[in-house]
């Protein structure tokens, strides 16, 4: 029933008028990228515009995070839609005009795309606001990137007063042509947990292991055998990923060092599956002490749960995007990779939704040099995070 609605000519009307300010605009914050809880300017330019349209909003949320609030025109529950806002330690290689200023950084997670479409739905949903049984909080997050935005944000109240009963979450997808929206059924990104694991050994004479305790051989083997963690341990039909990272230990061919420093990361996207990976991790370190003599340390730390999408608010989302934009939507599969939106869908019914953002002829993808999404990602993107929100608060 829901396909059946018409496209809201309306939203299409006023996308197309302010569309090129928006385009100025990512342009803008893309010239001008901030790292994670730096992001100063961007909340300054996101606070100055919600002033613009009038929509009341409170900076310093979460760091620097913003929060905007649009009341509808009768009572109902509040959504909350959120963009992240922060760019990445990466040289820019794009040769564009309005490339990034800052040496070292640059927007290559389109972060700058994502604060320009919320933008966007800001405008259009101001106007529309007496059409909204309920209220939209629009949530400006910094630090995605380092994962610790959201948390930042909750821990401030961003969830309370009013109290948000639903979220929307969205990312540009460049492996995704511009035009087309994708979503992932159930869990569509993994749990990002990470631990540094440091091992005793004793140092000597590298001519002389007899005499020493080698905590090099004890990396080799625990980096081994934590790959019997997916491959033994976990559920086969639950995807886990275990990744060390980086290995420190040791400085010239002939010293046995103290001890060596492993880094890593393990990636779930069922709780089971993340239980049991942090559970055997921590066996094989503890382990090392009897099977070779080298007590170890080990600090886990848990950052982000899954990203579950609520099959209730999908639906509708989905069908929200279909109705305004046609056939444009399709099922993909989830991703191992980790978004601290996740904080959001842990705590309300959430859905995230993939806007496509590759241009013709491109192969790009996110976190590289010479990233360019298709700008008119931010007009279809903010058309269908619109439409979302006017069916959700029907
Ligand atoms: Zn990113
Ligand atoms: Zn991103």
């Amino acid at each position: 029933m829901p396909d059946t609605m018409p496209p809201r000519n309306d939203i299409a009307e006023a996308i197309q008028r302010i569309e090129p300010e928006l385009i100025a605009l990512r342009r803008d914050i893309h010239a001008h990228p901030e790292l994670a809880f730096a992001e100063h300017r961007t909340a300054g330019i996101v606070a100055r515009e919600l002033t613009r349209l009038g929509i009341a909003h409170q900076s310093g949320i979460g760091g620097t995070g913003v929060v905007g609030l649009i009341e509808g025109g009768r009572p109902g529950p509040t959504l909350a839609i959120r963009a992240d806002m922060d760019a990445l330690p990466i040289e820019e290689r794009t040769g564009l005009p309005f490339a990034s200023t800052v040496p070292g950084l640059m927007h290559a997670c389109g972060h700058d795309v994502h604060t320009t479409t919320l933008l966007g739905v800001a405008a259009l949903l101001k106007e529309l606001a007496p059409q909204l049984n309920g209220r939209v909080k629009l949530v400006f997050q910094p630090a995605e990137e380092v994962l610790a935005g959201a948390a930042a944000m909750i821990k401030d109240g961003v969830m309370e007063a009013p109290e948000v009963d639903m979220a929307l979450g969205f990312h540009n997808q460049p492996d995704m042509p511009l035009g087309r929206f994708g979503f992932v059924h159930g869990a569509c990104l993994a749990a990002s947990d990470r631990f540094d694991l440091v091992i005793h050994g004793r140092s000597g004479h590298a001519a002389h292991p007899d005499k020493a305790i080698d905590p090099i051989v004890a990396a080799a083997h625990f980096i081994t055998t934590a790959q019997t963690v997916v491959a033994r341990e976990v559920n086969p039909i639950h995807p886990a990923v275990v990744t060390i990272g980086a290995v420190h230990g040791g400085t010239v061919h002939n010293i046995i060092p103290d001890e060596v420093t492993l880094r890593g990361t393990v990636r779930t996207l069922h709780p089971t599956a993340r239980d049991i990976a942090e559970a055997a991790l921590r066996r094989l370190a503890a382990g090392l002490e009897a099977e070779l003599r080298t007590p170890s340390r080990l600090a886990y730390e848990r950052l982000v749960p899954p990203l579950v999408n609520h099959p209730e608010i999908l639906e509708r989302g989905v069908a929200a995007v279909r109705a305004q934009l046609g056939e444009v939507v399709d099922a993909m599969d989830p991703s191992m990779g980790s978004e601290d939106f996740a904080l959001f869908a842990e705590r309300v019914p959430a859905f995230q939704l993939r806007i496509g953002s590759g241009q013709p002829g491109r192969q790009d993808r996110l976190h590289n040099s010479a990233y360019q999404p298709a700008e008119a990602a931010i007009g279809l993107g903010a058309q269908a995070l619109t439409r979302a929100a006017l069916d959700l608060l029907r």
